[in-house]
């Protein structure tokens, strides 16, 4: 018959984009909505890079190029990660796809059997557990309470390892909890995972938005053992405002690499060729911009995080990294009567016109999460609304 396969049976839309796009019907209605749900940086990418994707057209390349990316782009990619974290890799140890989204669907494509277990920690990413089904794999999750930052030990890694168990997902700086692994953290993780001989899927999407002095270390830094199990996921989306533009990266295990080139050969044929132009100069053209975006990251953490804490039950873990911001309101909910964070996040934003992002969707559901990817205008009457909400409510 002409019903739908069952591996979309349980597939559920992206809760961050389904809000984001309620939220502009409402603003395009004539409705002033804020919203806090973009998972994207407010800045246009840099104009250098704009400029080099424009010349490439002019110059004809146009065309097809390689399925896993242009060994130009390989080759920037491979000195990004010398520099900025001293790892080595060599060409057939990195494939570039459709955004990080897209290299961690191939991905798990490549490594996952039927019935086939990956660890992902909580709050997590709301992609990461539907990839795993869309491959046939099941996700476990472990938990990082509040009380641990939103972070899981190495110990609940070993304990939720089965024979099953084919990965972990680290996401340093996470979304949506902002946190992140120090080196100490990463390198009880990695022996854990050396014990039980699993990989290590490392996102560092957010690697360059890192506050209040915050380091960041790939796991792949920490030992010989730890490179070769960590297959280390990152792009430009992030880090150079390219969201749309589509370029993600793998780096890691040749034989891996390799499964996903074919797979892309057969699925997307090559990321964007001009989006990967634009990357090769986003690595290789002045960083500048980089560091000017991550500066008005921070100073906008630095003033509304204390406007958000003052909100009457909100508990808010100040956050080292990333754009969003993760308060438990379980509080607040309890204390305006309504049934749920989802229920409150709705009226958030039919009543007070904020779109915020409800936990439910993380793994988090005493959470909400907002994202201080907007201006410092809008956050703060943001904030004010979201206050006089919960006080109009309590
Ligand atoms: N990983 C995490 C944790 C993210 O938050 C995102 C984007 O929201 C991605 C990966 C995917 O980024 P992209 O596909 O734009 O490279």
């Amino acid at each position: 018959t002409k019903s739908l396969a069952s591996r979309v049976n349980t597939l559920s839309p992206s809760t961050t984009l389904a809000i984001t796009a309620k939220a502009k019907e409402m603003k395009e209605s004539g409705i002033d909505v804020i919203g806090l749900g973009a998972g994207e940086p407010d800045y246009n990418t840099p104009a250098n890079i704009i400029e080099a994707a424009y010349t490439s057209m002019k110059e004809g390349k146009t065309k097809y190029t390689p399925a896993g990316g242009l060994p130009a782009l390989k080759d920037a990619i491979i000195q990004k990660l010398q520099k900025d974290q001293g790892l080595d890799y060599s060409r057939k140890e990195i494939m570039i796809g459709i955004g990080a989204k897209h290299v961690l669907y191939t991905l798990f494509q490549v490594i996952l059997n039927p019935d086939d277990e990956v660890i992902i920690p909580s709050p997590y990413w709301v992609s990461y557990p539907e990839q795993v089904k869309l491959a046939g794999g099941v996700p476990v999750h472990i938990e990082g309470t509040a009380a641990a930052l939103f972070k899981v030990t190495a110990q609940q890694i070993r304990d939720a390892v089965t024979s099953k168990t084919k990965a972990v997902i680290i996401n340093s700086p996470g979304n949506p909890t902002g946190m992140i692994y120090s080196k100490e953290e990463l390198q009880q993780i990695a022996d854990a995972c050396q014990d039980k001989d699993i990989w290590i899927i490392s996102d560092e999407i957010y690697e360059k938005l890192v506050y209040d002095g915050a380091k960041h270390v790939s796991v792949a830094q920490l030992s010989d053992d730890a490179k070769k199990r960590t297959l280390l996921i990152n792009g430009v989306s992030k880090s150079h405002s390219m969201t749309g533009w589509r370029i993600g990266y793998i780096a890691g295990d040749a034989e891996v690499v390799n499964a996903m080139t074919d797979l892309a050969s057969h699925s997307t044929s090559n990321p964007t060729t001009t989006s990967q132009y634009a990357t090769i100069e986003a690595y290789n053209g002045p960083q500048d911009a980089v560091e000017t975006m991550r500066k008005a990251f921070e100073s906008r953490l630095e003033q509304v995080y204390p406007q958000l804490s003052a909100i009457p039950g909100f508990n808010v873990i100040k956050p080292q990294g990333a754009f969003y911001l993760l308060p438990d309101v379980s509080e607040a909910v309890k204390n305006t009567g309504f049934a749920n964070v989802d229920d409150f996040a709705a009226a958030l934003l039919t009543t007070a016109n904020v779109a915020v992002i409800p936990g439910s969707g993380f793994g988090s559901p005493d959470t909400i999460r907002l994202s201080y990817a907007t201006s410092i205008e809008l956050l703060e009457e943001a904030i004010r609304r979201i206050h006089a909400f919960v006080e109009a409510n309590w």
